[in-house]
């Protein structure tokens, strides 16, 4: 985790510069996964990876209405599980990890979510990004879930220097107060979507121009 270096000054004053910018952008950013509860958001989130939100969106309807609670998941038929979420790709592993990891929640937590990362962790199919979407979105806890948008925006931003995700974690915690952490993710993951694409990003137009030391900007388009 965190070193004991604390960040540059100069440096924290970017990073809250920017995300006072993309509170402004983005008041409410929350995830695009529809949920109702801690367990269909673990369980979406685990059906996220390698698709898209609105994928996961067609699915987890019918998904809830034939196993709404972690207890109907865990006795659930692993093969009529695959075919509900098999447009989600990867379906064996999914059905595999939402049916095992709702028989662990049932087994462990009386059919609860438990709302502690180390804890999040230890479940079939959910790594510290999923767990640190579930703490800060379904929870609101202080958390920080890094991926591949958090990633790119954070580095082209110069508020890291690592391609590790833990140690990126470490070091936007250092730059933020604990309140901020819950609403950094989704607002990176949002802007990473729509200005700092991976490929071309619209630099031109980007609100955080002149707070971005990326040596590589876009031009405007001619
Ligand atoms: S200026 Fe370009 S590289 Fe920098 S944050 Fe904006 S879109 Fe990303």
């Amino acid at each position: 985790m965190s070193g004991p270096e604390r960040p540059p000054a100069s440096l924290v004053e970017r990073a809250r510069e920017i995300l006072r910018r993309l509170r402004k952008l983005y008041p409410k950013a929350r995830t695009a996964l529809h949920y109702e509860n801690a367990f269909q958001l673990l369980v979406a989130t685990v059906l996220s990876a390698q698709t898209t939100d609105e994928n996961v969106n067609r699915v987890t309807p019918i998904l809830f209405e034939r196993w709404p609670t972690p207890d109907a998941l865990a006795e659930a038929d692993p093969e009529e599980v695959e075919e509900v979420v098999y447009s989600t790709g990867y379906y064996r592993q999914k059905a595999k990890a939402i049916v095992a990891l709702s028989r662990e929640l049932v087994d462990r937590y009386g059919g609860e979510v438990p709302d502690d990362l180390d804890e999040l962790v230890t479940l079939p199919g959910v790594g510290r990004k999923t767990a640190s979407v579930v703490l800060a979105e379904a929870f609101g806890k202080p958390a920080i879930a890094v991926d591949t948008h958090v990633k790119r925006v954070a580095n082209r931003l110069g508020l890291t220097t690592s391609k590790d995700p833990v140690k990126i974690e470490a070091d936007l915690k250092a730059l933020y107060p604990r309140r901020s952490w819950a609403g950094i993710s989704m607002r990176f993951i949002r802007f990473g979507r729509e200005y700092c694409t991976a490929r071309r990003p619209r630099c031109w137009t980007c609100p955080l121009v002149d707070l971005c030391p990326h040596p590589d900007k876009t031009p405007a388009p001619r």
